[in-house]
């Protein structure tokens, strides 16, 4: 449980971190820790120099405009769950939150920290994609943004390029006729996701669906877009006998992880009972 050995620097705006990042090979941005430093202490990641960036009061700041949420890379787990601004606009983002780990470690994991590691089982991915987020990034050679459907490629493995940093999501409001819930079942130890579904559904005024966004955690190698289920959903009544047939079969255990906290043909069945909960939940928020 002890370290390669390593340098560190503590660097104070976005610019001074790309810098130091071009300057070093093997550099790695350090945030909240919680997944880089237990990482590094198994020896499963070994960066020459930590390049850290929880000083950079600008990143960790969560504001709003009419149509968008905007929450700074390192605004930590515990900031968003119990943002008023986040809660009033977003209320599942701040539910999610509330849902990682312990205090602790929701004291110190950011969210750009998060996305950026792409731990199968984390919560945030399935959420950022059932809402349609857009992940803005800085490099050397410019900014830009990332769909959330584009962001998550594989096992710890996003779409960032080299010496890029995450320096903002933006999430888009909930309109009226809109309603998302996120569903998991937790590891009983830490709390990441054996299973995590979100759904972000819209209904018009005779109730039917217009738009239905699924994301799902922790049951493949990385967080994905249930499409075949949103097709099934499209322009019809979300009641029970909908969705549970919509749901049922929707994951193929031939594409699920298996290990110790579940094999993969439990993962596929917890896909689909997550994804009836996720769903229910959501139209009964868009009805309201
Ligand atoms: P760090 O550990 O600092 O960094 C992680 C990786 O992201 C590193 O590679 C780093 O270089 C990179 N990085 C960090 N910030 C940026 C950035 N802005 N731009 C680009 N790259 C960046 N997570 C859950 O989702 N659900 C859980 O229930 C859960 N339970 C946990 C329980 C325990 C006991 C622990 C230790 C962790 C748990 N986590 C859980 C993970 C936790 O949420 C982490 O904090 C989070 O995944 C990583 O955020 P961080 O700020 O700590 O990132």
């Amino acid at each position: 449980m002890i370290p390669y050995a390593f340098e560190y620097t503590r660097v104070g705006s976005v610019d001074e971190a790309l810098m130091v990042l071009a300057g070093n090979d093997n550099a790695k941005l350090l945030a909240g820790g919680h997944s880089l430093i237990p990482a590094m202490k198994l020896r499963l990641n070994a960066p020459s120099m930590l390049v850290d960036i929880a000083g950079i009061s600008e990143l960790a700041q969560i504001s709003a405009t009419n149509g968008t949420l905007h929450i700074g890379a390192l605004a930590t787990h515990r900031a968003v769950e119990t943002s008023d601004l986040v809660k009033a606009r977003c209320a599942v983002l701040a539910e999610v939150a509330g849902s990682i780990g312990d205090l602790q470690v929701r004291n110190k994991g950011t969210l750009g920290g998060s996305l950026a590691h792409a731990d199968p089982a984390a919560d945030y991915p399935a959420l950022v994609l059932a809402l349609d987020a857009t992940i803005k990034v800085a490099g050397t050679s410019g900014r830009r943004v990332l769909s959330a459907d584009d962001f998550f490629v594989d096992l710890f493995t996003t779409a960032l390029e080299e010496g890029e940093i995450i320096t903002e999501v933006v999430f888009p409001a909930l309109s009226a006729g809109t309603g998302a819930a996120y569903a998991k079942f937790p590891n009983p130890a830490s709390k990441f996701a054996v299973v995590g579904v979100a759904a972000c559904v819209s209904v018009d005024a005779q109730g039917l669906c217009t738009e239905v966004r699924i994301g799902v955690t922790g049951a493949a190698a990385n967080a994905f877009r249930a499409s075949n289920v949103e097709e099934k959903l499209s322009g019809k009544r979300l009641d029970a006998s909908t969705i549970a047939t919509a749901v049922a079969g929707m994951a193929d255990p031939d594409d699920m992880l298996s290990d110790l906290s579940a094999s993969d043909e439990y993962r596929a069945h917890l896909c689909e009972v997550m994804a009836q909960r996720a769903l229910t939940a959501a139209a009964k928020r868009a009805a309201a």
